[in-house]
Parts: structure tokens; sequence; C-alpha cells
């Protein structure tokens, strides 16, 4: 007899649902996690083991009677046909890795956007995670969620997001918190290290202080230092690797930053004024030969509130082609000034790609360029065997 494929229920996500009875109600219940399961077993079979992985934050939210019930649930899961119950701090991660080492389903209304680098199986296998609907008689039904495969850049904004709220309390899409990622901070407290080895200011971010207000990892007050650059990343791939889920391009060897108003050359070999694409600490594709010493210049322009991305062929070989979000493709002149956004890619040489991506706020570390050193001069490989 073949084994049931069991399902592993988001907890936080389901008892806070307004989609699910009561309807509309915006308040996190734990009857929610026995309509789910009732429908799971009505639709997968009775048989299909349900886990359930919740935030220890649900925990404060619930009313007293549904934290006592939870407490016998976690006490004696089987009584109600759960096989384990887990509370940890951030349960996203553990239940995704529960389903992938299973093979389970995950029951979320989640898409799992700052995810899909982590579990890949989310792209391969959107089936697995499955969401809900609610008809006019309260009745519970599962059904896939609407995950569809991600561009790289929403992707990484993603997750920037998610790292910024849960390790430094800053969220990116709140105004004021917005000028705490715009500016430079120095810590000036007497004996805290982070003020003795960074004077000039602060390498990483500042935390926020529940008054709104940035503050040093000592606790102390940080002092604004002045607006902080406008910088974007720049993805560098093997061209001719297939994309993979989560929005990753297969082959990435390097990301580089390019702040407003500066330019940064590609090339391969030793550059004074560029990066080596060849360079023997990167894992470059062989293709990287087909790439010209001097190659192309990106640059990065103010225009507005969001900078634009500029590429110009120095008069490469083997050419740079843009192939713009829509799939068209067109050679760049050697010499022309071609724009491109978060949605397009450079060809250098059919052989190494470049993209911008979707991260939009830079440490003062991140906006270093990368020390790249010798190898990978000699002559450019031109032409096209067909390989
Ligand atoms: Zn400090």
């Amino acid at each position: 007899m073949r084994k049931r494929p069991g399902a592993v229920v988001d907890v936080s996500n389901v008892c806070w649902s307004k989609g699910l009875p009561p309807v509309g109600r915006k308040f996190p219940l734990l009857d929610r996690l026995f309509l789910v399961r009732d429908a799971w077993r009505e639709q997968y079979g009775a048989g299909a083991p349900v886990g359930l992985v919740g935030d220890n934050s649900l925990l404060r939210s619930l009313l007293p009677e549904d934290r006592a019930r939870l407490q016998r649930l976690r006490q004696d899961p089987g009584a109600e046909g759960f096989d384990e119950v887990r509370f940890v701090p951030y349960a996203d991660p553990v239940f995704l890795r529960l389903a992938r080492e299973r093979g389970r389903h995950v029951i979320s209304s989640d898409l799992f956007t700052d995810l899909r680098r982590a579990e890949p199986w989310i792209e391969e296998q959107p089936q697995r995670v499955l969401a809900w609907s609610t008809d006019a008689d309260d009745r519970v039904r599962l059904r896939p969620s609407a995950i569809v495969p991600l561009p790289a850049h929403r992707v990484s904004k993603a997750i920037q997001v998610k790292d910024l709220k849960y390790l430094r309390l800053l969220d990116p899409d709140h105004r004021d918190q917005q000028q705490i990622l715009r500016s430079h901070w120095r810590c000036t407290a007497i004996g805290c290290d982070t003020a003795l080895h960074w004077p000039d200011g602060l390498l990483g971010w500042p935390t926020v202080s529940s008054g709104g207000r940035a503050v040093c990892d000592c606790g102390s007050l940080l002092e604004r230092l002045g607006p902080r650059g406008v910088t974007r990343s720049f993805v560098v791939s093997d061209a001719t690797a297939p994309d993979l889920p989560g929005g990753l391009s297969a082959g990435e060897f390097l990301r580089f930053p390019v702040s407003v108003g500066d330019a940064v050359q590609l090339g391969r070999g030793a550059l004074r004024h560029g990066l080596n694409l060849a360079a023997k600490e990167l894992p470059s594709p062989p293709g990287v030969k087909r790439v010209s010493r001097a190659h192309l210049v990106v640059s990065l322009e103010r225009a507005g509130d969001t900078p634009q991305a500029y590429a110009v062929d120095l008069g490469s070989g083997n050419g740079t082609v843009v192939v713009r979000e829509s799939g068209a493709t067109r050679r760049v002149e050697p010499g022309e000034r071609v724009a491109f956004g978060v949605d397009d890619r450079l060809v250098l040489g059919d052989a190494v790609a470049v993209r911008m991506s979707g991260q939009l706020h830079f440490t003062a570390e991140q906006t270093l360029p990368p020390d790249l050193g010798a190898g990978g001069e000699g002559t450019t490989l031109l032409g096209w065997d067909g390989a």
C-alpha cells in the first residue's frame, strides 16, 4: 500500500485567516485549525498525517480558552489527529524544511516570496502548497495556492525586507524608517566597540528603538551623519545556464554595487577601472573567454526618485545583446548607451549575463566594490563554434 502524503499546517497563517470561518473576522482563532484539518482529511484521506508548526508570538495573541486548548493539544496532539505540534520563534523556514524532508504538503495562504531560494521545491511543485476557500455555507475546501515563479529581483527585494524587519526591526515600507535607511549613522558612546572601530559611521544597519529612533547595538542613540547615496547591485551569471526556481540565475558568479554617479567597467584580466570577470577567485564559466578585455561599462544615474542604469558596449569583439522583459533581443551598437531596468538582461559575447538586482537598501559595507585580482589574461575567444 502506498503511504499517504502528509501535510504540515502554517498555524499562525491559518488561525489569523479571515478567509476561514468566521469569515471576515481578523482575530486569531484555534477553531480554524480544525476546519483545515477536516478539509484535509476529506480531500486527502483520513489516514494522512497532519503536523502543526506555529510562531511563538501566536501564543500570546490567543484568547485564554484557546490558549488552554492549545496547551492540551501540545501535550497530546494525537487526540486531535495531529502527529506533531511545534512552536518556534519563526515558523516559516521550519515547516517548509519539514515539508521538503518528509515530502508533505503545506497548508498556508502565504506565497513565501522570501523563501523561494532556500526552498526551490515551492516553485518546482507549487501544487504542494494548499490554500483554502470558504463557500456560502461555511464549507472549507483546500486548493492549490496561487504560487507562480517570480523574477529574481522580486525575490531579492523580499529577502531584504524580511532581513531588515526581523533582524533590525527596520521596515522599508514605513515612511519614517526609510529616513533611517537613507542616512549614514555614527555611534559616539564612550566605551562602545562600534564607536571605537567605526568613528566615520556604521558599516551595517542601525537597529530601531521602540520609539522609532536609530540606535546602536550598544543601546545608545546614533548620530545622523548625512544622506546615504543611492546604490543598486548587479548580478553576473553564466548566460548559457538555465533559470532556477526562486528567481535565481544558475551560474551566478558575481554581484557588484554601483552608486548613483558612478560607472564600472566589466572585462577580463586586470582592469584599472573595472571588474575582472575572469579573476581567479571567481567561479566564472569557460565562456568568459568570449568577454573582451574592456567589454562593457555599467553606470547608474539620477532620474527622479529611482535611479536609471545604463550600459555602453566598449567596442567588444563578440558584442553585447540587450534582452528585454518581453523577450525581444537587440544587439547594442559599440558606443551606444542603452537604458536597462530590473526586468532586462545584458548578454556579453553570448556567454555572460548581467542584470540588476532588486535590492534597494545597502549598508556602507555593501556599497564597496568586490576586491578582485588577476587571472583571465590572454586573447579573447572570437566567433562562436556552435558548441
Ligand atoms: Zn554604540
